[in-house]
This record gives structure tokens, sequence and C-alpha cells, in this order.
């Protein structure tokens, strides 16, 4: 398949290629729903998720926020990440049929997975696709709980009309494993576990998005024209918040505004804050260049910089389809 004119593929080729492609997709999907994805070690309780739907056991976590070089390459696995605030702890349901793996490699080829749903008891090994509910962090089979809660949303991923707020319909469900209640077609009530890259990729959008907002709005409100009318007011105001946010200890600003993930900003404001950082996304045909500018204020050269460009050629290469 040279691309000479010499050759034509034919159905063999296209099909053994496919083939192997699925493999490879399974086994990622497989160490994803099975690993840590930071320490890489057998997941076991507490187990957090990260808003772009990534597994960690919460020790790992721990350790990276207190020392980033813990892990290695950790600041491209999950260097989006800024405080346990990102983080939600699941309320996962262990497989009785289960048996604790010490080792990566006996963890993988266990015929069991370590978690199930707790309505169908189908494990949790990444061939079906499971979502957790946000308000309480319990995890289900995306079939099973939405055949018991048909109007749950289909998350912030979806370009679906239930994601539109001004008819949100506000009645509350309880949730059948801990009976906590939640508005269930609020996009914000589901995340799924690791979802597939275009998931993911809306799911990042979104984080930045919400940051870039819920830093706009801190004590900005007199500036928002300006942050509106351009990028280079919206990067000064990243670098002079950033000071200090990724420490686990509350610094002033936090303790001012407790409430990161949910910005009290004027809806208006939020959404044009939005759109343009959608505009401005889609114009640069890729991320990165966003991604390394909310990273450029904490770090030091240009090493890094280069890991976050890094994080993303991999993160697309090991889970392209
Ligand atoms: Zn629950």
């Amino acid at each position: 398949m040279g691309a000479d004119g010499g050759s034509i593929p034919d159905r063999r080729d296209l099909v053994k290629t496919k083939a192997s492609a699925a493999q490879t997709d399974k086994a990622v999907l497989r160490e994803q729903f099975f690993l840590c994805s930071l320490s890489k070690r057998p997941l076991s309780r507490p187990v957090v998720l990260d808003p772009l739907g990534r597994l960690y056991n919460k020790d790992a976590i721990l350790e990276y926020f207190i020392d980033k070089t813990k892990y290695g390459d950790g600041d491209k696995i999950c260097g989006y990440l800024k405080s346990l605030k990102d983080l939600l702890t699941l309320n996962l349901s262990p497989n009785p049929a289960y048996a604790p793996q010490e080792s990566i490699t006996t963890a993988l080829t266990s015929a069991r997975a370590p978690f199930v749903c707790p309505l169908s008891m189908k494990e949790m090994t990444g061939s079906v696709p499971f979502i957790a509910l946000r308000p309480c962090g319990c995890v289900f089979s995306d079939a099973s709980i939405r055949a018991v809660i048909p109007t749950l949303s289909r998350g912030i991923a979806a370009k679906t009309p239930s994601n539109d707020n001004s008819n949100e319909d506000k009645s509350q469900v309880t949730c059948p494993n801990c009976g906590a209640s939640f508005n269930p077609t609020s996009p914000t009530s589901i995340l799924p576990i690791n979802p597939t890259p275009e998931v993911r990729e809306v799911l990042l959008e979104h984080l930045l998005q919400s940051r870039a907002a819920a830093k706009a709005a801190k004590g900005k409100k007199r500036k928002a024209g300006d942050v509106m009318n351009g990028d280079d007011t919206r990067l000064k105001v990243t670098k002079v918040d950033d000071k200090g946010s990724v420490s686990p200890t509350p610094g002033p600003e936090m303790g001012r505004q407790g409430t990161r993930g949910a910005p009290p900003v004027p809806r208006s404001v939020q959404d044009k804050l939005a759109e343009q950082e959608k505009k401005r996304l889609i114009q640069q045909a890729g991320m990165s260049d966003a991604v390394k500018s909310m990273f450029k204020p904490k770090e030091v050269a240009g090493e890094k910089k280069n890991g976050a460009a890094e994080f993303f050629g991999r993160t697309f290469t090991r889970y392209a389809a």
C-alpha cells in the first residue's frame, strides 16, 4: 500500500488490519478498567474517577499531588488535574467472584473483573459501557441504569436536546444503589468511565472551559467584557490565578470561594465564554495549544510544554481506533 499507484489494497489487507486494531483496543480497554491509570497497579478501593473518565487508586493520585514526579510520566497521563476537587470518589460494587490480584499480569489475565454493576451484576471489564452517577459516585453499566432511570442524561459529551438547560426537568430520582436523590436530566449528573477518545476530547474541552469561566468570574466581573474580547486577557487571568492552585491545602482564593466545580457565574457570560473558547479551539484544529496555555503558568521551561503535547500525541495514538 505504497500510495504510488503500484498496488491496491484488497479486502484481506483491510480486514486483517481492522481485526488486530480491534484486539489492541480491547487490551487497552481492559487495562483501563483493571489498572490505576497512574500507578498501573490493580485497581482497589478507594478508587477515584477524573473528569475525563480515567480511573485511579486514590492513594496513587494523592501521592501524585504531593510529588508530581512520583510516577515519572504522571504529567503526561493526568497533567490536567489540579487537585482532589477534580476527582470523584467512586462507590464501586466489588465482584464477589473476584480474588484480589497482586501483580499486573495476573490482574490483566484474571477471568474476573474487580467490580460489577450492582443492578445487573455485569462485570466491569470494558466490554460494555459503564457510567458513574456524579452526585453519589455509584457505578452502573450504562444499559442497566438507563433501564431503571430512562430519563438519565447522556452527559455533557452528548449532542442531544436534553443538554439544553432552558427546558430542563427539575424532578428528582433516587439512586437505585444508595438512595441519594438527584436530577437525572442534568448533563452533569453522569460521567462516563473510560469513554472513547472522541468523548474524552469533548470532556477535556468542557473541563478547560469551565475552569476558564470560573477564573474569569472570580473577582473579575468588571473585566468580563475584556475577557470576552480577547484571548490575551484570558491568558493573563489564568496566569494570575494559577498561583498555588495545585496545592492540596486551600489557598486564599479557594477559601474565599469553596466551590471550584460550580462557578457562580451568570449563565449568559458563561455561555459566551464557552462559545468563544470553542470557536478558538476549532480554529486551532487541535487542542494542544489550549492545554499548553493552561499549563504554562506553573511550569518552568519548554520541557514540560512538550510534555503536554506529548500527552496528546500519546493519548490519541494509544486510543485511536
Ligand atoms: Zn448512589
